[in-house]
């Protein structure tokens, strides 16, 4: 590792951004932080700055070297970046640079270096400013390139930047319900791509090449501090966090530093913590086995009347972690205790002043565990990484209407030709118009009327759906008119790990756009599109926490 003094010379109308501190004329840069390499960008930047104090008092300046064509944006990223260095100080201490720069690229590309983060063209255009974006690229100041990674010793830096950046800002900023949403989608990302025995532990991530990466290297891993900051509480924690970017700044760090400064701060051997949780591939599987209700005669004027024993019992090796349990109560009230699972099966007895109506495991998602696919909501994401496939194309012959659809098959082939390792996708021939569909998932392209099949195949979609000529209604909403498309996805009621996904447009032109980028909406049990932009989402229930209803005496 080194720090340099860097002077650049660039043609005529050309600027220059590297790592640390500009001198007045643009043409020296100083490198006082050491960094394991040094990047140099030049194009023709249309270049904005702003001398800027943080809340802590710190004087950081901030830039944007954009191209005249998103110049207009630069005020946005500015903003954004003033707004996520306050909210990461406090928690990481001193901003590790001078300078922290949104630069361009046109190479399409997320990276955050020492001091700036390099942006594509496409990301810049479409407001990156979201924690999991700008908010992401500013916690690695801190966090990979204040603090390195230990790379022969896999990778911690990407699941800590996910946990405090696309994760805990949402807590930070008082929005509950998008930090379960957030807790809610680290669980499916697992649990939609990461197969039972296909696996490997966090230990062994290293950098990200596929969704299964992501999965253990990211979201895994980023739940495995959420379950360090449950182990240790928040205030251990947080000083924990605080300290490890205080001793390591500028020095590398791996997974058995990390720790040992646990441990040191906690005051606790965290060894089974980090064998369990680090080491070990896999997650847990949790169910409600048992319950039973008893009446209580405590003494007089006692508020507990009756008493819940739950039984919970793990799939495969039994996880250490905590765990709430969710009596809902006459009234809608709810009752949570937190308890601790420990072996294959645990027993716990739970006083009550009333007798619940149901129990719930992890309402709020707070462990990390594998969710059956019958208990997913059903998405796309069920059909893309179902081991059978099919896809049924319109019945009617190719025409306008339907050629949206033949190039969204024509693609779904070219990409799996160049993936030879996926199971491959089966056509419905289209002269095949009755009988049964095959088993597995289905992607149904158009609608009933353009698609006989089709409405045998909805029935898993129940009363939610109903398809018209001019449009269709999503839980009694009407949507109607040319521009309009949904993509809509159900369990098939036989096999439910497996969905039937229709998309189904009211003209093509409704369709161009949605066919194009259709994976993209894999996570929503239905989107709706007009002129190709979203305009209402949302999913069918879970199962996602298991749940059990008392019968009623
Ligand atoms: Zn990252």
């Amino acid at each position: 590792m080194a720090t340099y003094d860097v002077a650049i010379t660039v043609p005529e109308g050309w600027t220059a951004v590297t790592q640390g501190s500009p001198q007045p004329d643009s043409t020296q840069w100083v490198v006082a932080s050491r960094s394991e390499a040094l990047t140099v960008v030049a194009n023709r930047f249309v270049v904005k700055t702003r001398s800027w104090r943080a809340a802590s008092g710190q004087a950081i300046q901030l830039a944007t070297y954009l191209f005249p064509e998103e110049a207009a944006l630069s005020d946005e990223y500015l903003d954004a970046s003033a707004r996520y260095l306050d909210a990461y100080i406090p928690i990481l201490g001193p901003y590790p640079f001078s300078q922290f720069a949104v630069v361009e690229n046109f190479f399409p590309s997320g990276l955050g270096m020492p001091s700036f983060t390099l942006l594509g063209s496409g990301v810049i255009k479409r407001h990156y400013i979201q924690p999991y974006a700008l908010g992401h690229e500013i916690v690695h100041s801190w966090i990979g390139n204040g603090v390195f990674n230990r790379v022969s010793e896999g990778n911690w830096v990407e699941g800590l930047t996910t946990y405090l950046a696309n994760y805990y800002y949402h807590e930070l900023t008082g929005d509950q319900a998008q930090a379960r949403e957030q807790r809610r989608h680290m669980l499916l990302g697992y649990s939609v791509y990461i197969r039972s025995g296909d696996d490997y532990p966090v230990e062994r991530f290293s950098q990200k090449h596929d969704e299964k990466d992501n999965a253990i290297g990211y979201q895994k891993s980023a739940m495995v501090f959420h379950l360090l900051r449950q182990e240790l509480g928040d205030a251990t924690f947080w000083r924990g966090i605080r300290q490890l970017s205080d001793r390591y700044l500028g020095k590398v760090a791996g997974w058995k530093e990390l720790e040992r400064l646990f441990e040191e701060v906690a005051g606790l051997d965290l060894r089974w913590f980090f064998a369990q949780w680090i080491e070990r591939a896999g997650a847990p599987e949790l169910a409600i086995t048992g319950l039973q209700l008893y009446p209580l005669h405590g003494t007089a004027g006692d508020p507990r009347t009756i008493e819940a024993v739950v039984q919970v019992q793990q799939a495969g090796d039994a996880y250490q972690a905590p765990v709430d349990l969710e009596f809902e109560l006459a009234g809608g009230r709810r009752h949570v205790v937190r308890v601790r699972v420990r072996e294959g099966q645990d027993r716990w007895v739970v006083p009550l002043s009333e007798r619940p109506l149901a129990v719930r495991l992890d309402p709020d998602i707070h462990l990390f565990r594998r969710v059956a696919r019958s208990d997913m909501p059903p998405m796309l994401n069920l059909y893309v990484t179902d081991g059978v496939r099919t896809v049924v194309p319109p019945s009617m012959p190719s025409t306008e209407h339907t050629s949206p659809f033949t190039e969204l098959v024509q693609r779904i082939m070219t990409q799996e030709q160049a993936k030879p390792s996926i199971s491959p996708t089966t056509i419905f021939p289209s002269e095949r118009r009755e009988g049964q569909l095959p088993n597995g998932s289905v992607l149904m392209l158009g609608g009933p009327l353009d698609n006989v099949v089709a409405m045998d195949a909805l029935r898993g979609c129940g009363e939610r759906i109903r398809v018209t000529e001019s449009g269709f209604t999503v839980q009694g909403k009407t949507y109607d008119g040319p521009g309009m498309a949904l993509l809509v996805s159900c369990r098939r009621d036989d096999q439910p790990d497996s969905v039937v996904t229709m998309l189904y447009g009211t003209s093509p032109q409704a369709l161009g756009r949605v066919a194009r980028l259709l994976f993209f909406y894999g996570w929503q049990s239905y989107v709706v599109f007009q002129d190709g932009a979203v305009v209402a989402r949302g999913d069918w229930e879970d199962k996602m926490s298991p749940e059990v209803r008392f019968d009623q005496p």
